[in-house]
């Protein structure tokens, strides 16, 4: 029934979608693209049997191609294989996981039981086909109701399966009258399970890349100050610690710079808090303004702030802390239509002493420094002994 052409087409996408999982495999190691690849050989086995195709390529009707039967177990064993990596039912769906597995030990128990007499095994394989249906229908509908986003898609999938290859039965009983739809049954079924699954592979990669996305939004976060959007202390402490080992092994110099702004309370007393917060901001693009892309910038808590200089000496960090100091005195903050606020900061500069320091002693000594500008008359850049 039906033309070559068609069992060509359906053979020809399974063997695309095999040698596409199978790159996919190679190029990400996801368990998930070889378990389907399997699946989907399985299933060209299959179609192929079911055509009479592969006994008509060999031609031959022994046991050889006879064999070949055994994908009737290693179609489910995939499947189900898959669908415990896609849904993660170890980790998150313990109950399905272990019914899951009692199917897998049956099918894996009448593919070993097949090696040595594959027509005893077949004869309870059209039980055991109902019964994973009805077990892997069950278990995808409980996943789907405990809010599983790729438990619908795998359900229509599979749904196909049953539906078109309980066509093909029909037909092969003669229960139904020959047409397209139910001699092609078991190939339409296949092929649209197939595809479905091609489907949720490719939306669980967009699922994980969200999650991924989430997870870098929430590192980002904890690592940066809301109202400044510089990084805060903790990621600051974390990361010097890093950046000064690189600059012991590279023998590069490494500065910090303390930097606290002069009066702030009396901003916040006179303007407002919000038209503090405004300072603060202007300030922290100051920062940015008059440092380089590669120092590291963070807010350590109220209007005090610490710059890490990889590659700066003292004098090319003081000469940083002057430029910073003169760029927030000469800027204007508009805070409102007709107020402008103009701060100025103070700042204390420290070379982190090579090998033998750390980064924090050396943030001390440069407070140290920024408390002695505070005490010189503030608005100055001060060094650390
Ligand atoms: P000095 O020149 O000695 O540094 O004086 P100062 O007024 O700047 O120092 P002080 O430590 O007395 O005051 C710091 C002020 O910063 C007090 C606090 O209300 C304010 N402040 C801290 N965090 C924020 C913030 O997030 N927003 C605003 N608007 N103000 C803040
Ligand atoms: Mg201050
Ligand atoms: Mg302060």
């Amino acid at each position: 029934m039906g033309g070559h052409l068609d069992i060509a087409l359906m053979v020809g996408m399974m063997l695309a979608l095999v040698f596409y999982n199978g790159l996919l495999y190679f190029a990400t190691s996801k368990k998930e693209n070889m378990l389907y690849s399997f699946y989907l050989i399985s299933g060209v086995v299959w179609i192929a049997l079911s055509y009479g195709l592969l006994a008509k390529a060999f031609n031959i009707y022994g046991d050889g191609v006879f064999m070949l039967n055994l994908s009737v177990f290693t179609m489910p064993i995939f499947l189900v294989l898959f669908m415990m990596v896609i849904f993660e039912t170890r980790e998150f769906y313990v109950t399905e996981h272990r019914i899951l597995n009692g199917l897998l030990a049956l099918l894996v128990a009448g593919f070993c039981y097949g090696l040595f007499d594959i027509e005893g095994a077949l004869v309870p394989a059209s039980s055991l086909a109902a019964l994973m249906m009805v077990v892997t229908f069950s278990v995808s509908l409980s996943i789907l109701r405990k809010g599983h986003p790729l438990a619908k898609f795998f359900l229509v999938g599979h749904s196909f399966f049953v539906v078109f290859n309980g066509f093909a039965v029909l037909f092969y009983k003669g229960l139904m009258e020959p047409n397209y739809l139910n001699s092609h049954g078991v190939g339409i079924g296949i092929v649209l399970e197939a595809i479905t699954l091609a489907f949720i592979i490719s939306y669980r990669i967009k699922v994980l890349e969200d999650i991924r996305a989430q997870q870098d939004e929430l590192k980002r976060l904890a690592a940066t100050d809301p109202l400044t959007q510089l990084y805060n202390r903790r990621y600051f402490m974390a990361e010097a610690k890093s950046m000064a080992e690189r600059a012991t092994v590279l023998g590069q110099p490494l500065s910090v710079i303390a930097l606290d702004i002069d009066h702030f309370k009396s901003v916040n007393d006179t303007y407002g808090h919000q038209a503090g917060d405004l300072v603060l901001k202007a300030v922290a693009d100051n920062l940015q303004k008059f440092s380089r892309a590669k120092d590291l910038i963070a807010r350590f808590g109220g209007e005090e702030f610490m710059i890490l200089l990889p590659g700066a000496d003292h004098s090319e960090a003081e000469s940083c802390a002057e430029r910073i100091r003169e760029g927030v005195e000469n800027h204007a903050v508009q805070a409102g239509d007709d107020v402008s606020i103009r701060v100025t900061v103070s700042l204390g500069v420290a070379q982190v002493s090579s090998a033998t320091e750390s980064v924090e002693d050396a943030a001390n000594r440069a407070d140290k420094a920024l408390y002695a500008a505070k005490t010189g008359g503030r608005n100055r850049v001060c060094s650390a002994v």
